[in-house]
Order: structure tokens, then sequence, then C-alpha cells
């Protein structure tokens, strides 16, 4: 399979630092990202609850992109339905970071993380559907409604999208959904290439130390003081053997 060309752009401002370049340096066989991330104001007003966008003002904000397979824009802004991702016409998605950010703040979970879950989901949503993304109005089978740390799970509770940011998998429920049988077939070896880079979706070493720490504090009492004796010790002996040496000569 040719790899897949996707663009990503931002689509107003986002009051906390977002790395574009994590994003754009995920390094995949599967796809391929712009290193450009395209910036776009809003040139129209909310136009529904909450201060948020509707489909059909997202569809004014956004140009069709004609040089990528699909574009994937992050705002901060509230979707329609109070959704965190939409899909518009000409395979353009939106995904939102309101309210997901204070979720992901609380778990330490990057929000870099919450974007390159949603390419892989929406990679094959696009091969499953013919090369395409479908619109909203259609109907669509790719998600489930229980959370299984899968990056098909459909997530109404936002809370529950940190259980696939962290070495997300692929269920064997989608991965039947994607023989043939209601859409296109995906080819094996695509899921697990997939399956092996979405597990590259994880947390950074020290916020898992972090983690050990707060859900283990006596634990990690009991390492840090014996850790602080093994080294004690480990010191004086090294002192010791370099005494020795240097008496020598
Ligand atoms: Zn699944």
């Amino acid at each position: 399979m040719k790899k897949i060309k996707i663009k990503i752009a931002q689509l107003g401002y986002i009051p906390f630092p977002i790395s574009h370049k994590r994003i754009t340096k995920w390094k995949s066989d599967l796809f391929d990202i712009d290193t450009t991330v395209d910036q776009y104001t809003f040139q129209m007003d909310s136009d529904i609850e909450f201060s948020g966008y509707s489909d059909h003002t997202l569809e004014k904000e956004l140009p069709v992109q004609t040089n990528f397979d699909f574009l994937i824009t992050i705002t901060n802004v509230p979707l329609q339905d109070d959704f965190y991702a939409r899909r518009l016409s000409h395979n353009r998605i939106v995904i939102s970071l309101r309210e997901v950010s204070d979720i992901l703040r609380k778990e330490n979970i990057n929000f870099e993380n919450y974007i390159i879950r949603n390419i892989y989901r929406y990679l094959f949503v696009y091969l499953m559907y013919g090369n395409r993304i479908p619109l909203m109005s259609e109907k669509t089978n790719f998600t489930h409604d229980d959370t299984r740390g899968c990056i098909f799970d459909f997530n109404s509770n936002k809370s529950e999208l940190i259980y696939s940011l962290d070495k997300p998998h692929i269920c064997p429920e989608c991965k039947n959904k994607m023989n043939g049988k209601a859409h296109e077939k995906v080819p094996e070896y695509i899921v697990v290439k997939a399956e092996k880079e979405i597990k590259k979706i994880k947390k950074d070493v020290y916020i898992k130390l972090m983690d050990f720490v707060k859900q283990n504090p006596l634990l990690s009492i009991i390492i840090t003081f014996l850790t602080g004796i093994f080294m004690s010790l480990l010191s004086s002996f090294l002192y010791d053997i370099l005494k020795i040496y240097l008496l020598k000569f």
C-alpha cells in the first residue's frame, strides 16, 4: 500500500502549548504527515451553545485540501453534539481539545498522544470506507459504545479517552470488522503494523514513575530508602578500593 498522506492544521487559538513537531515527526510505515502545520483563524462567530461551532460553519472555515489524503484539524472549541471529533466533507476531520485537555492534564497524558491515536483511528476509517472519510450523516459502524482501550472506543464519556491513550490496541471485534464484510477489507499486514506502532503511543517514562509513586507511596518510600543505603554502601566500597589503589603508587 502506498503511504497515506496526512495534513495537520490548527483552527483558532489554543491557550496551552501543544507540540506540532511531536505530531509531524511521528514515524509510521503507513502514513506520512506533512511537516508544515497550517494555521487558520475563525472567520465566523460560533453558532451553537457554549461558543461552539457546528459542522455547517466548520465546513466554511476550513479550505479543501487536494494534495493530501485527509486533513486533521486541531481546535479548542466545542463541536456539534458535544463530540470530540467531527467528520466533514472532502476528507476533513476536526478534533477538539475542549474538556479533553483538562482530562489529559489530570492524567499526565500528552495532548499529542490524543491527536496521534486519532490519526490511526481515521487512517482505518479512510481505508474501510474506500479511501474516503464518511460524513457524519452517513451510517457508520467503526466504533463500539463500551470502552476497551481500543482506538475505536466511542468515548461518549470523554474522561474514558484516557484508556486508549497509553499503549492503545485494536480489539478482536474491530479486527474482525476489517475483514471486509461490512465495508472495504483492510489488509491484515496493515492491522499488524498499526498495532505495533500504536503501542508507542504511551506516557513518558518520568510520568510513569510519577504515577507509580502516586499509586504506591509506601513502596516508593521503601525503595528510596533502600536505594539510599545501597548507594552509600557502594560509594564507601568504591572509596576503599580507590584508597588501596592510590596507596600502591
Ligand atoms: Zn475495538
